[in-house]
């Protein structure tokens, strides 16, 4: 390799964030941090600049960039540029001396960023899943033309790249595949009575039983909307149809996924559940880097075990794959009222069953209609956002 890679960290202060400075530490050689983007809190942004010295920073407010200035201008030999706003974040995915950008900011604020990586024809590192969920043509489609790779860092979407031929060209039956198989831990509630499921607090869902992840995401594996927004995820990604995508409870997290042939080969890709592991796949690609996971010790492991998803339990799984049934809109209206759903249930207003209720309701009220630009997308996601903070928390 010639020149290092420049990289531009879209939700440097959240869980993928820190995994990916983690890995990035690891190659000095290799990338150089040109840009990060944090969202409201400026002691950890502080921090993470100082650290790293990159050559911008963004923060959502002008009160927060205020305030990164200042407590950057102790720090000897900082020369970080301090931006500010939605416009600001596009900015730095875009920039000229950057060669790859990782989209972690969380929910649909990651979508215009994401999206201008795309366009401007960067290796786009995707861990925003919402991102594809709300305008998975509109995203691919600027891909295609901007040119660049896009790689998934969602560890299933990623697992399922690695068990596919390496020249896969988005075609499925061509490369002899039957099916997908996503597979879930079930998360922190799988074994709760149901009976109690609407009494569960927010610290209750957020115990993920395997991995560490920002709050969003962890009520997300609780209600399993993070595995139907991770098949409607794969539906772009791979060209597949819902009914080739299986999701399977695997409690211990150990099989990330499996792409299954027509021969009935089954290929799955391993390891601990550790998102080191498919942040460094997608950096390194094609190559193999370090991660700093641990290797996996199949003999402290024990069984492997995989269960059918309870549809009674987790109806937000059942909402999704009905989103992708009906195609246009219908998916960021799903993902739109989930977003806010959470956010109630985190505040202390919905109850934890309120969330699939609340967006079972929204996606009752407002049909899909067809996708053929952003903004359609766009005002989608406004109105059912709009709906979803006016309904009642009894849904
Ligand atoms: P997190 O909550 O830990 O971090 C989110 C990041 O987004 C933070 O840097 C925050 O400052 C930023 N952010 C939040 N709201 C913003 C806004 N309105 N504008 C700009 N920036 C904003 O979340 P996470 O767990 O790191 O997840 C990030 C993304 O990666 C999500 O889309 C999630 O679904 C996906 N993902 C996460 C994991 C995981 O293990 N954490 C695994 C797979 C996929
Ligand atoms: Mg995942």
């Amino acid at each position: 390799m010639t020149s290092r890679q420049r990289l531009t960290l879209l939700g440097a202060t959240g869980s993928i964030g820190a995994s990916t400075l983690d890995v990035l530490a690891r190659h000095p050689q290799r990338f150089e941090l040109v840009a990060v983007t944090g969202h409201s809190r400026v002691a950890p942004m502080a921090a993470l600049c100082s650290a790293h010295r990159p050559r911008w920073a963004v923060m959502s407010l002008p009160e927060g960039a205020e305030a990164l200035r200042v407590s950057l201008r102790g720090t000897p030999g900082a020369d970080t540029e301090v931006l500010c706003g939605p416009a600001a974040l596009e900015q730095v995915a875009c920039l000229d001396e950057v060669d790859v950008v990782m989209a972690a900011i969380v929910g649909a604020a990651g979508l215009p960023s994401a999206l201008a990586a795309a366009r401007a024809g960067k290796r786009v590192l995707l861990a925003n899943k919402e991102a594809l969920v709300m305008a998975g043509r509109v995203f691919l489609e600027a891909a295609r033309v901007g040119g660049g790779l896009l790689l998934p860092v969602d560890s299933e979407h990623n697992a399922i790249m690695q068990c596919l031929p390496p020249d896969f060209a988005g075609d499925l039956r061509a490369a002899g595949v039957r099916r997908l198989v996503l597979t879930a831990s079930g998360g922190p509630l799988r074994q709760w009575p149901l009976e109690s499921l609407a009494t569960v607090t927010p610290a209750q869902a957020c115990a993920h039983p395997n991995w560490v992840m920002g709050r969003k995401i962890s009520v997300d594996s609780a209600t399993m909307m993070n595995k139907g927004l991770e098949v409607i995820e794969a539906s772009w990604l791979f060209g597949a149809r819902a009914g080739e995508i299986d999701v399977v409870i695997h409690p211990q997290s150990v099989i990330h996924s499996m792409v299954e042939y027509l021969d009935g080969s089954v290929i799955a890709q391993m390891g601990n559940p550790d998102m080191r592991t498919p942040i460094a796949h997608a950096l390194g690609f094609p190559e193999r880097i370090e991660s700093g996971v641990r290797p996996l010790d199949f003999l402290s492991l024990g069984a492997l075990s995989f269960e059918q998803p309870d549809r009674v339990r987790f109806p937000c799984l059942r909402l999704a794959y009905e989103a992708l049934a009906s195609g246009g809109t219908a998916p960021a209206i799903l993902n739109a009222a989930n977003e806010v759903a959470v956010a109630r249930f985190l505040d202390g207003e919905l109850s934890f069953t309120g969330i699939a209720s609340l967006i079972e309701k929204v996606l009752e009220r407002l049909p899909a209609a067809p996708v053929a630009q952003l903004n359609d997308v766009l005002a989608a996601d406004r109105a059912a956002r709009d709906l979803a903070l006016g309904l009642g928390g009894g849904a």
